[in-house]
């Protein structure tokens, strides 16, 4: 069952890739913000002055997480705030630069701010993926030209945990003219990412993702290669974080996301040792079924996360019946009407196989009998229903 410190639940939670239930200790460090610290960090008096402190020492250690510095880093709402200001602001202002390039797996949020730039007159080149879900590095190369802006290219899948080569591609992008931006929304927490060692320009994460509070998230922009003047802001006030992004600082959340990450620094590595065991030992005993296969690169991959298509099955009824074992399908749903995943299909994976696809995200708080119940049910539903 669900360890939320003192909250017990009797669901269990398979979806960490969707959002992961709150650390008790990241709580803890809010409450005193909602409670008594309510300055304005902006207010020129000592509740300001005190709240502004804090949202410093929180803005260090936010940063800490990647290696950047504190004033690499803009608080916003979350990945998506960060992605749109980080693609669209550096468009906005791009002069003769109007050429971007991304993968057709990245995430809807930079697909979407990617097809409106494309709407103002931006040349977009979605690259593909093989069948393990990399993309081609060679070919990547011979794309980029001296007009390309930013070439987006996320660490790792949210549906398939797939892990780019970050570091190889950094490299590529830093001896052209482009910058380089990488979501970083599902690699923040699972795995050790140094922005610049990586070469990387641009970053975005979210602390939800990994223990902390939904509602704010980070968008780091390289100080020796981006000026703000390179960026038009996206939310227009007060001129708060640098005049990038205005809006009176959410202290409580900006609090719980420093305690987030100053928690992941800490424990990662042994949580992280955990969560290969049970997830590894969930993908062995599904793989006995007849069938069943993993989606995407198992050497490439987050720790915590398995993409597997069941044979003639439809992941909707699957998770339906999993009633309280919540996993997904990883596919857009847009009110009746199923997509297969935008991801699996750029795979080359076919239609029947991604519909027959969940996904399995683990994570701190899951236990071994968690992964045993699951299996049984699975192997009860697939018995009952499919009669595998
Ligand atoms: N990018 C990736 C890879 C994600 O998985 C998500 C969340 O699902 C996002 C961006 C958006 O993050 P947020 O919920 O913080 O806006």
């Amino acid at each position: 069952m669900i360890k939320f410190g003192c909250v017990k639940s009797p669901n269990i939670y398979l979806d960490n890739n969707s959002t992961t239930p709150m650390d008790e200790r990241v709580l803890e460090s809010m409450l005193p913000f909602f409670r008594y610290n309510f300055g304005n960090s902006a207010s020129n008096h000592h509740f300001g002055k005190t709240i502004k402190k804090e949202v410093e020492n929180a803005r260090e250690k936010i940063g800490e997480i990647i290696g950047s510095s504190p004033n690499e880093i803009i608080l916003t709402s979350g990945a998506t705030e960060s992605i749109n200001l980080a693609l669209k602001g550096l468009a906005f202002n791009s002069g003769e630069k109007r050429h971007i390039i991304t993968v057709q797996t990245e995430h809807k949020a930079v697909l979407d701010s990617c097809k409106y730039l494309q709407t103002i007159g931006f040349e977009i080149d979605y690259l593909g993926v093989d069948s393990l879900g990399m993309i081609d590095l060679s070919y990547l190369k011979s794309i980029i030209r001296d007009d390309t802006l930013v070439v987006s290219v996320m660490c790792a899948n949210n549906e398939t945990g797939v892990i780019q080569n970050i570091k190889e591609i950094g490299e590529i992008v830093r001896n052209s003219n482009a910058l380089f931006m990488s979501d970083a929304t599902q690699a923040i927490g699972k795995l050790k990412i140094n922005a610049e060692e990586n070469f990387i320009d641009i970053m975005c994460y979210s602390a939800h993702k990994f223990y902390g509070p939904k509602g704010i998230g980070a968008l780091y922009l390289n100080r020796s290669r981006i000026n703000k003047n390179m960026l038009t802001p996206q939310i227009h006030g007060g001129g708060h974080e640098n005049g990038l992004r205005s809006g009176t600082s959410n202290v409580p959340l900006i609090i719980g996301f420093a305690k987030a990450c100053e928690i992941s620094n800490l424990e990662f590595p042994q949580n992280q040792d955990e969560i290969i065991i049970m997830r590894d030992y969930l993908e062995s005993e599904l793989l006995k079924i007849k069938g069943v296969q993993i989606n995407g690169s198992k050497i490439y991959r987050l720790n915590n996360t398995t993409n597997i298509s069941f044979e003639n099955i439809d992941a909707n009824v699957l998770i339906g019946q999993l009633n309280s074992i919540s996993i997904s399908n990883g596919s857009a749903c847009n009110s009746s009407v199923f997509e297969p995943s935008h991801v699996l299909m750029a795979m080359g994976i076919s239609k029947e196989r991604a519909y027959g696809s969940v996904r399995f995200s683990l994570g701190k708080f899951n236990s071994m009998d968690e992964i045993e119940i699951s299996l049984k049910m699975i192997h009860k539903i697939l018995n009952n229903t499919y009669h595998a």
